[in-house]
């Protein structure tokens, strides 16, 4: 039976209530107002610069929200089909080659968090010395399973194996706990094994395009990162930071001419101030 510590003062429902509306990231409970999308709003960190969800989400709201997720994307975006494999398989392919990382894969054991329909399971496969998927999604983690591939649906944090790479694909920003996702890797890593987090970041391509940003979606992206915000707790943690790469002008496919968009993406990628960031980090 659970014993109370008559030393610890019980929280007050205001005070709750500010502590879930603190900087996830650092704690702090100071911010500024950022935007509104969508009738939520976005508060930019006065320590950090982390930008995120006022209030955030609750953690049934996130549960809640995943649970058709393959059905909501599919509605507007080849993401998580069939049809968008290919583009997945192309911008993951680039992004290792940014990395210095094409060919670092071999026999290694790799697991994917929030793996979704399992796109990245299947790419590597043939590649990685195994590889598993854990999302919280059911229904993506139903559509790997009819394709044979290697998903579960568990929470990263309660899993407790040995692994050389761990990979999270535009997931830090969906999670309440981003810093424990980090440090749950470094404990889960081989030493000198791998984090690879690919996530939106904050900077002059979010300050320009505002509540149009096309990574602020209410629910969903609740923590967006600052560089210098994601290294800090990467370091904290306890890992090296080995590559990076910063790419993506805001500007999705069909909204501008592809030319202007091929322009604005390499002046983004060359110049190092896009909208995405793509890190390795070492144990
Ligand atoms: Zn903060």
């Amino acid at each position: 039976m659970p014993t109370l510590n008559m030393n610890t003062p019980v929280k007050t429902d205001m005070e709750l209530q500010m502590s879930r509306d603190s900087c996830m990231v650092c704690g702090t409970s100071e911010f500024k107002a950022v935007c509104e999308k969508s009738g939520f709003i976005y508060v930019s960190c006065a320590t950090c610069e982390v930008v995120r969800q006022f209030p955030y989400p609750e953690e049934y709201e996130i549960v809640e929200y995943y649970t058709d997720y393959k059905t909501k994307k599919a509605a507007d975006s080849v993401y998580l089909t069939d049809a968008g494999f290919e583009i997945f398989k192309r911008d993951k392919e680039l992004t290792f080659a940014d990395l210095g990382l094409v060919g670092g894969f071999v026999g290694k054991s790799i697991l994917d968090v929030g793996c979704g329909t399992g796109q990245f399971v299947q790419m590597m496969a043939q590649e990685a010395g195994s590889i598993k998927g854990i999302d919280i999604s059911g229904e993506c983690i139903s559509l790997a399973r009819d394709r044979n591939l290697n998903c579960e649906s568990q929470d990263f944090l309660a899993l407790n194996e040995v692994h050389d790479v761990i990979t999270m694909w535009h997931i830090i920003e969906h999670t309440l706990k981003p810093r424990q996702y980090i440090e749950h890797a470094y404990q889960m890593l081989a030493s000198g094994g791998l984090l690879l987090i690919e996530t939106p970041v904050i900077g002059v391509i979010s300050t320009g395009f505002g509540a149009d940003w096309r990574y602020f979606m209410p629910v969903e992206h609740i923590n967006l990162f600052t560089q210098n915000a994601l290294f800090r707790v990467c370091t904290d943690a306890g890992f090296r930071i080995q590559s990076w790469i910063r790419f993506g002008s805001g500007n999705e496919a069909g909204t501008v001419p592809a030319s202007n968009k091929r322009a604005m993406d390499l002046s983004a990628k060359k110049l190092g101030f896009g909208d995405t960031i793509a890190a390795v980090f070492v144990k």
